[in-house]
């Protein structure tokens, strides 16, 4: 058999490490790796969690992050990045200031920032200086954000009335200097609705939906950071925004679909679904 012994688009996940790789960078770089990208990562924010939840997080000293992020930049072409949980203000400071370079010299380099916020066990993932770093000067640098339903509410300061009021409002406030699109994403929404996602892009008068339907399991810690790995993956294949987002949404629902049980709580999907290769 020939071996492809082509290069690769490298991807960088700026991320939280969440030691039950269900989420965050580790989960991430599954994700990566299903796509057939290498991944590289500058971890973040350290958290103490388990499949049973977030108990504990700190932030990464910001000047460990700016070094990381200038060692990788030096040596690696980076296509795109993925910026996830940030802890706190300086850190996401640090990820700003190397983004804002990283945009001037690679303006086609895709960006995905998925605005975490809170854990879906109730811990705060991001402080309230970083909260404004991202509002002002993360959210305008994004190719794609892909906030979640209660995400958007805390953008926003209150519930909007509906996805596509909500989507609207967050991309006329963040003021992009270039296209941009806000993909909210339905997993949130109640259970007599389908968890479709809303993608709306800048200079459009309508956005479009990505239909979905509810997979029943327990392994949904983390579909938020799979959904915008994937889809970065899909934007440094060169795929449109609709295209991305329908493709992430297919590879997170069969992910969920082929999960697994791992731990005692909410597990992980199965990121690696597609891998044949077998211990044993
Ligand atoms: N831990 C890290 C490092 C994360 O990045 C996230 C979400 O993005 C979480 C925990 C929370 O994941 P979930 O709310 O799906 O449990």
């Amino acid at each position: 058999m020939a071996v492809d012994q082509r290069p690769r688009p490298v991807v960088l996940s700026i991320a939280g490490l969440d030691p039950s790789s269900g989420a965050g960078m580790t989960a991430d770089l599954k994700v990566f790796a299903a796509h057939g990208l290498y991944g590289i990562g500058c971890v973040t924010a350290l958290t103490v969690q388990s499949t049973q939840g977030v108990r504990r997080s700190e932030g990464v000293d910001a000047g460990l992050v700016r070094e990381t992020l200038a060692c990788l930049d030096e040596d690696f072409e980076i296509a795109g990045v993925k910026v996830g949980m940030l802890g706190t203000g300086a850190v996401a400071a640090a990820v700003a200031e190397w983004l804002e370079g990283w945009k001037r010299r690679v303006p086609a380099g895709a960006l995905v920032v998925d605005p975490v916020l809170v854990s879906s066990s109730g811990h705060a993932l991001l402080d309230e200086d970083g909260v404004a770093v991202l509002r002002k000067r993360l959210l305008p640098l994004a190719t794609v954000v892909t906030p979640n339903l209660p995400e958007l509410a805390r953008l926003l300061g209150g519930e909007p009335q509906s996805m596509e009021q909500g989507a609207r409002q967050l991309l006329e406030g963040i003021k992009a200097p270039t296209h941009q699109a806000v993909v909210v994403t339905g997993g949130h929404r109640k259970e007599s609705e389908t968890p479709d996602d809303y993608v709306l892009e800048s200079g459009s008068a309508v956005g479009a939906w990505v239909r979905g339907e509810w997979v029943h399991t327990k392994a949904t810690h983390g579909t938020g950071c799979a959904y915008a790995s994937a889809m970065l993956c899909g934007l440094v294949a060169g795929q449109s925004v609709m295209e991305a987002a329908a493709c992430a949404k297919t590879y997170v629902a069969e992910a969920l679909r082929r999960a697994y049980p791992v731990g005692r709580g909410r597990g992980p999907m199965h990121h690696l679904f597609a891998l044949a290769v077998r211990a044993g």
